[in-house]
């Protein structure tokens, strides 16, 4: 494996690489296209509607609200559209930043055998898709994950995609974004991460917010290694975990971590669009970001959340 980094200092779109200064205010974790209830075992439909004008005008709606780009974490295996986000984000004018590596492990696609290849043949897989596209289209992810953990706890074959995604990640300089719930998890991932020579500063722990993670020890654990915590079920959460989410997130703020802070929805299921009565990609925009407002948070860090965080972390290393 060598490392080309070849776009760094380029954050890679769907539609090819960008000048970091072109992201502006992104979402770090949403889904357009995504199937998770197609596993065996899994009977809640969870997933969207693979309903082009439907993603596209949620998508729209985003970008009248301000917002200019959109990180896409559908990995293999869960409905993963190369050439309907480079569509979508041709239409629509929102730059889309594609995931890579696989999700978790009972949604492993079977033909993928992860059990019987090394972590050095998924990676190479990973790297194969960065530098050249996926399949044939030729369209580029531009992060590595979301790569997670099925339970708390991180299984033999989970571990060998994360050390896949490190390995990718070192050889490519792209950043990697995880699916993490149920604290500790994320310390443990860090650990695989760390253990194969990869910053933590260069990782996205995510579901930071989600109900089994709201920990201000475990966020803090992350946040003194270095790695960013993301808040990323924003508007998605029963309103007394909505209230706890974001009185953790200011206590984070007043401890000066803006800089490692994440803010997104996960828009991952039809009931999270807005044309079915959910909050879509605008929620952050024009309800969570007047409630920090008004609870004295001021623009200087707003901006340096929504705005530089995500240029920094999805901009291609040296
Ligand atoms: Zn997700």
């Amino acid at each position: 494996m060598s490392a080309t980094h070849e776009n760094a200092g380029f954050i890679q779109t769907v539609r090819g690489p960008i000048q970091p200064d072109q992201l502006g205010i992104t979402l770090p974790h949403e889904h357009l296209y995504d199937q998770l209830w197609e596993i065996p075992g899994r009977n809640d439909y969870a997933g969207q509607l693979d309903d082009d004008e439907a993603v596209y005008e949620e998508v729209l709606a985003f970008r009248k609200a301000g917002g200019q780009s959109i990180v896409e974490c559908t990995v293999r295996g869960i409905g993963r559209s190369p050439e309907k986000l480079a569509r979508i984000s041709e239409r629509s004018g929102v730059n889309i930043v594609m995931g890579c590596g696989w999700y978790r492990q009972p949604y492993y696609p079977a033909e993928d055998l992860i059990d019987r290849r090394s972590a050095d043949d998924l990676a190479r897989e990973i790297i194969a898709e960065i530098e050249h596209g996926v399949g044939e289209s030729g369209i580029r992810p531009g992060i590595i994950g979301e790569v997670g953990t099925d339970k708390s706890w991180v299984s033999a074959q989970e571990e060998r995609v994360h050390r896949a995604a490190a390995r990718a990640h070192l050889a490519t300089g792209l950043a990697i974004t995880t699916h993490s719930i149920g604290k500790p998890v994320g310390l443990t991932e860090l650990d695989i991460f760390e253990d194969e020579g990869v910053d933590p500063h260069r990782v996205i722990i995510g579901h930071c917010d989600h109900p089994f993670c709201l920990s201000l020890e475990y966020h803090q654990e992350l946040l003194k290694r270095g790695a960013y915590v993301q808040f990323d079920t924003v508007g998605n959460k029963p309103p007394e975990m909505e209230e706890r989410a974001f009185h953790l997130l200011l206590k984070h703020l007043e401890a000066g971590y803006a800089d490692q802070l994440l803010l997104s929805h996960d828009v991952c299921k039809i009931q999270h669009f807005r044309c079915f009565g959910g909050n879509g990609f605008t929620y952050l925009i024009e309800t969570f970001l007047p409630k920090l407002r008004k609870a004295g948070v001021s623009d200087d860090l707003i901006h340096t959340m929504i705005v530089e965080n995500p240029k920094g972390i999805f901009t291609i290393q040296r």
